[in-house]
């Protein structure tokens, strides 16, 4: 397997499987590259923290960073190669990075947006930067982050003709046995507070037997806070746009945010009728 970290390395992997991560690799990111092998592409994992697409106030400095056992992970998984550049490859000072438009299924209110203002401006700044440089044909990425697998679908259809031959491959979300979805940020988890951070899978099973959006919003939020989870959202919306919906007519998605001291976790699932 090949470690890069410039744009010239790159080239020879056009039309890859390619996988985004920010690194400190778990079983949610292997299955992505085991996901992406399955397209028959050399499949390149990239390991980036990308610095636009955190807050003033966010985690990252401390952002747990790995690279060596990265490598070694992406490598059992099948990875070609992983690119892992420096800051100034990704920003080159003096060069404008562009910012795309923003989906409207980023700003949808009271969710990511409304607690993390800037984040999906960074999200769309470094996934177009990686995809004109990697240039793969197809680019899995995880249902365990909801909204952003919508903006980058959305992202990819606005700035057509630019990204049109590129497949987006989503991937349903990893979980621990005991249903908490795997995250690089799990790490940062007390042994107690990993235990009340179950809370949110127990909320997203509650909510996929309500009988109303507006019932699953309740129980959902019920569950959180009597586990002393500070709730930024717990909502149903539409599963394509992400607009709040008032009955079960149409695929819809349970969506969480909630902070276990002071870890942000987010997770989500399928409710009401799935076809
Ligand atoms: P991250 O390194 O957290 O930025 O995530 C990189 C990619 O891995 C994104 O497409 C995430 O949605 C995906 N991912 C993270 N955790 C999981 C998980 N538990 N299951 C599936 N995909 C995941």
């Amino acid at each position: 397997m090949q470690v890069i970290s410039t744009a010239d390395q790159l080239e020879p992997f056009s039309g890859c499987a390619f996988v985004p991560t920010m690194g400190a690799l778990h079983e949610g990111h292997l299955a992505l590259i085991r996901c992406a092998r399955k397209t028959g592409k050399p499949v390149v994992v990239s390991v980036f923290v990308n610095p636009t697409q955190f807050g003033p106030n966010e985690d990252f400095t401390k952002y747990p960073r790995q690279l060596e056992r990265d490598l070694e992970l992406a490598q059992s998984a099948g990875a070609v190669a992983v690119f892992a550049p420096d800051v100034d490859v990704m920003y080159p000072p003096g060069v404008d990075v562009t910012v795309p438009e923003l989906p409207g299924v980023a700003t949808q209110p009271k969710l990511e947006d409304h607690h993390r203002a800037s984040h999906f401006a960074g999200v769309c700044q470094v996934v177009a930067r990686l995809f004109d440089l990697v240039k793969p044909s197809a680019a899995v990425f995880g249902e365990k982050d909801y909204q952003q697998l919508l903006v980058i679908r959305a992202l990819v259809a606005n700035e057509a003709p630019r990204f049109s031959a590129l497949q987006i491959v989503a991937l349903p979300t990893v979980r621990e046995a005991d249903g908490l979805a795997m995250s690089s940020r799990n790490v940062y988890l007390s042994e107690v507070d990993r235990k009340r951070a179950l809370a949110l899978s127990r909320a997203l099973k509650l909510a996929q037997g309500a009988a109303s959006p507006e019932q699953a919003e309740q129980q959902m939020v019920s569950e959180l806070t009597s586990h002393d989870l500070t709730v930024d959202y717990a909502a149903v919306r539409d599963a394509e746009t992400l607009m709040p919906i008032a009955n079960f007519s149409r695929p819809a998605r349970a969506l969480i945010a909630a902070r276990v001291g002071s870890v942000r976790l987010i997770d989500n699932a399928a409710v009401g009728p799935t076809d």
